[in-house]
């Protein structure tokens, strides 16, 4: 029989699935001895059994009470007794954190009777009717599912009434008019009273939280962080301990280091006399962690005692939420810490120097996207720009938009493809939407640990918080800043996420520096801070120079941090990572960032501008000789850019693809050439040449021109386009190969569907290497593959790999013609409608479709190498740059991937991850 209840002192923190994050690391400090409030979980086996039937399963009910009866035991008291009621909080917690995107409902247990007793027990009315107005408001709005702002309106009614600036002004009886005010809506909202059983508040609230797993924002949020929508959450039911008991009892947030720069040190937010939310949601402004140690040393040092536990223990940086109450400290939550990318590498590497980890696992704790995101460009600190306030900066990056002071707006126009700064307070997470439209986030409120740093932090988006200075009034659509600067809805504003500062107008950007050392490995990070220090002499304050010092320090470790990664990644890597190049300049870029050669010189480019009238002329030819003396007049050109690749490529691969367009791009535009002729008619002064053109152009039309004569179809059908193509190839190789070069070109026919097609051209385009070997005296032999991009050629590739020396996948055709999408239209057309029904999370152009798509070039894969074993298996889709496509082409052992130039660095990186957790997997299962 299945159990759902678990002590915390029966988990550990590998049971993240079945106890979720929270729970499973709650019982893993409850296990280490630490100050944690006794308590339970609820498994996500209940919340999934919730989710399928409604209901909660039957068996709950009374695990719930057998485990709430011993809580009481141990605690010696009883849920929502009248004279000393224990309370609990019942908190979501699913595999993956989701900040903010489920409920918590705090002090369950408290009546109109039990906050009397607890208003004598506790000796503070004060605190006992604060906390039953929280239970009420949280209660209200997130079980009740009442509007939690007209509860706020009440509070803010409240204080204006009383004069009051914040929450801590207000007294005992003013919280006990709040609570019948609290009452009164609720009775008015649901036609019910709030529920005076303790019993019936915790399970209405833990229904609450189950259900709360599949709210819109808590959607949204997986659609983004690509969890998966089936897991459930977990349901935390914890003693309640307070931080509202008065000021020698408060709430913090803490890091075990600094979460923007991965420093050792004391990094946190404290607030004096709350409750968690107050921190989480930004409401106040907190004071750092270190005033705790001037008001209660003896909690501030014992804190610091559990972090350096917590730290040694996870062996990673550790973000802990602690509550002091009356001078005793208790752990309400830790995990390992959400964190900048820079801080990913920083830490990964520091922990390797500390002896703590090895480089296997430095390289398991960082990601591609978090790379990527190093490689963002950066302000220009030379420009002259307008800084107008500086806040905290909560996640990195460089950010210009206009400024949008709501959601909905900053939704609005990125769909009409502005960039936008989303300005507010503070978030919350109905403003996520805005957050993921918007280039940057800016509010004037709360922390690093507030709504917005944790979630903006979590997506790569660029966030400054708690800027002070800031007066923001949405409903105007403004904000003040000092020195009489208003900023109005719409107006260029530039945000920094790596220094909190804030300037008007648009700042020009300059590339990162990780991609200046990516890009010249041989450089140290030593002469990255000699050669790169930003010009001095902008000194915005005394402290610039000393600014500037700390970010070349920190600037040279990331450096240094990302070089050491990336060279043990390069070791354990099994897959060759290739660079999609097709000029000179990408070709020596990608090299520079590392790539292995050319995966995908597509050539389609090559034909067009001053070239294309003479492809034209091929397509339109009405004789051979006709055709011939086009052709003729290609070679030199295709010749000299394959010379010019081949020599910035020179020792490494360079897969060469033969001419693979939609004919008509070749040809003149059907509607415009139709219009000039029936206008040159009209006015009585026809065209012939182009009438005649005009038919053939007609004749060529192509309802579906990605589907009809493209690839290895035109090959075959324009006789000696491909051959042209081969002989610029082979003369080429040959010219710089008498220069003492060693260009390796291989030779890759596109759009095969059965083999003969392709060994029709094979045959031909060896020949034709042949005797330009042979003209030249030169010994020329190229390897000749071909592309799979069509389902047909995936399901007949052991006939294929007869013929071809290497498949490459083409996996943006195969996507394709796999799923019948037109790769130019659906994106914008209904993959939004697709993505919000949750038929798939992402574009499958984006990251591969593993059932369907990969299942065809797993199966090409393996039938090719059980007809040809040394058949080379490559990708050169877009997928080949794409995270989590990587690992797939891991795990089915293809033996490249090849990207864009700018995302090799990424590729490089994931293809060792994804063998290192490969082999993790293997492993565990041989375990
Ligand atoms: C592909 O189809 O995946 C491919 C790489 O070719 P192209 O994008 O040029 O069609
Ligand atoms: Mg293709």
């Amino acid at each position: 029989m299945s159990r759902y209840v678990f002590e915390f002192s029966e988990g550990n923190a590998s049971q993240k699935d079945l106890l979720g994050g929270k729970g499973a690391n709650l019982a893993e400090m409850t296990n280490l001895g630490l100050p944690v409030p006794p308590g339970f979980t609820i498994t996500t086996d209940a919340c999934r059994v919730f989710l399928r039937t409604g209901e909660l399963p039957s068996e709950l009910a009374d695990e719930i009470d057998a485990h709430l009866a011993e809580l009481e035991t141990t605690m010696g008291r009883t849920l929502g007794h009248i004279d000393d009621p224990l309370l609990v909080s019942v908190r979501s917690g699913a595999k993956f954190s989701m900040p903010g995107m489920m409920e918590t409902v705090l002090n369950i247990g408290l009546n109109d009777d039990s906050v009397e007793g607890l208003a004598k027990v506790s000796d503070n009315p004060r605190f006992a009717w604060d906390s039953y107005r929280r239970l009420l408001s949280m209660f209200g709005s997130t079980v009740l599912g009442i509007d939690r702002s007209v509860f706020d309106d009440a509070l803010d009614e409240l204080k204006t009434g009383r004069g009051a600036e914040t929450d801590v002004d207000l007294g005992a009886a003013d919280f006990r008019e709040l609570v019948s005010s609290y009452h009164a809506i609720i009775k008015e909202h649901t036609g019910e009273p709030f529920p005076q059983d303790p019993r019936k508040q915790l399970e209405l609230s833990v229904r609450a939280v189950f259900s709360s797993w599949n709210t819109e924002r808590a959607k949204i949020y997986r659609r983004q962080e690509r969890i998966p929508d089936d897991l459930g959450t977990a349901v935390n039911v914890c003693t309640m301990v307070f931080g509202n008991l008065g000021d020698d009892s408060g709430t913090g947030v803490c890091f075990t280091r600094d979460p923007a720069t991965g420093h050792r040190g004391v990094y946190g937010d404290y607030l004096v006399n709350a409750q968690g939310e107050d921190v989480v949601a930004g409401i106040r402004n907190t004071l750092p962690l270190t005033a705790l140690g001037e008001t209660d040393p003896a909690s501030y040092e014992r804190l610091l005692e559990i972090m350096s536990t917590l730290e040694s223990h996870y062996q990673d940086l550790c973000d802990i939420e602690f509550t002091v109450e009356r001078g005793t400290l208790w752990m309400l939550q830790t995990r390992v810490g959400k964190r900048t990318a820079a801080a990913a590498f920083r830490v990964a590497v520091q922990l390797v120097d500390e002896g703590v980890i090895e480089l296997d696992e430095a390289l398991r704790r960082v990601t591609g996207a978090q790379l990527a995101q190093l490689m963002f460009p950066q302000f220009d600190v030379t420009d002259d720009r307008q800084l107008i306030a500086t806040g905290m900066a909560a996640s990195p990056g460089a950010a210009v938009g206009k400024a949008a002071f709501d959601s909905a707006t900053a939704v609005a126009w990125a769909a009409q493809g502005e960039d936008v700064i989303l300005v507010r307070r503070e978030t919350n997470p109905d403003d996520l939407r805005g957050m993921i439209a918007a280039r940057g986030v800016l509010t004037s409120r709360g922390g690093k640990t507030s709504h917005a740093a944790v979630v903006a932090r979590g997506m790569g988006r660029t966030c400054v918080v708690g800027v002070d200075a800031l007066r923001v009034d949405p409903q105007a659509g403004e904000f003040r800043a000092p020195g009489g600067v208003c900023v109005k809805e719409g107006d260029l504003l530039s945000i920094d996420g790596s220094t909190g500062k804030v300037f008007t107008g648009s700042v020009p950007v300059t590339q990162s520096a990780v991609v200046e050392a990516l890009l010249a490995p041989g450089r140290t990070a030593d002469d990255q801070t000699a050669d790169d220090r930003p010009v001095a002499g902008e000194a915005e304050d005394d402290t610039a120079e000393a600014d500037t010092a700390e970010a070349d320090t920190e600037r040279a470790e990331l450096i240094d941090a990302v070089a050491r990664v990336m060279e043990h990644a390069d070791s354990v890597r099994r897959m060759g990572v290739l660079a999609n190049a097709d000029t000179p300049q990408d070709a020596s870029r990608a090299r520079d960032f590392g790539a292995q050669g050319i995966g995908l010189c597509r050539t389609e480019h090559m034909f067009l501008g001053s070239r294309r009238k003479i492809v034209e002329q091929v397509i339109l030819a009405r004789s051979d000789e006709q055709r011939e003396t086009a052709l003729e007049r290609l070679l030199a050109p295709q010749r000299d850019d394959f010379k010019g690749i081949f020599e910035a490529m020179d020792g490494f691969p360079v897969v060469v693809r033969l001419l693979d367009p939609p004919l008509h791009e070749f040809l003149p535009d059907l509607t415009e050439l139709s219009v000039r002729v029936a206008v040159a008619q009209a006015l009585g002064r026809p065209e012939e040449e182009a009438a005649a053109l005009l038919k053939e152009v007609q004749r060529h039309h192509e309802q579906n021109p990605m589907l009809g004569m493209r690839g290895v179809r035109l090959g075959l059908v324009i006789p000696g386009l491909f051959l042209l193509q081969v002989r610029a190839i082979a003369e080429a190789a040959a010219e710089l190969r008498s220069r003492g070069l060693d260009p390796r070109p291989e030779i890759m026919v596109p759009l095969v569907g059965d083999v003969k097609e392709f060994a029709i051209i094979r045959e031909q385009a060896a020949a034709t290497v042949q005797e330009v070997s042979d003209e030249l005296g030169v010994d020329l032999r190229f390897p000749i593959g071909t592309m799979i991009e069509l389902p047909r050629a995936a399901m007949t590739a052991s006939q294929i790999a007869e013929e071809a020396e290497f498949f490459s996948f083409g996996t943006n055709d195969l996507t394709q013609t796999a799923w019948g999408f037109s790769r130019d239209d659906v994106e914008a057309e209904f993959f939004p409608h697709y993505i919000e029904a949750g038929i798939f999370g992402v574009s499958p152009f984006e990251t591969l479709d593993v059932d369907g798509v990969g299942r065809l070039v797993s199966i090409a894969a393996w039938e090719g190498k059980e007809s040809r074993a040394d058949l080379v298996l490559g990708v050169c889709g877009e997928h080949g740059g794409d995270p989590d496509s990587i690992h797939f082409f891991e795990s089915i052992r293809l033996d490249y991937v090849s990207c864009s130039p700018f995302r090799v660095p990424v590729a490089r990186l994931e293809s060792a991850r994804a063998r290192l957790l490969a082999d993790d997997a293997a492993s565990e299962e041989s375990d």
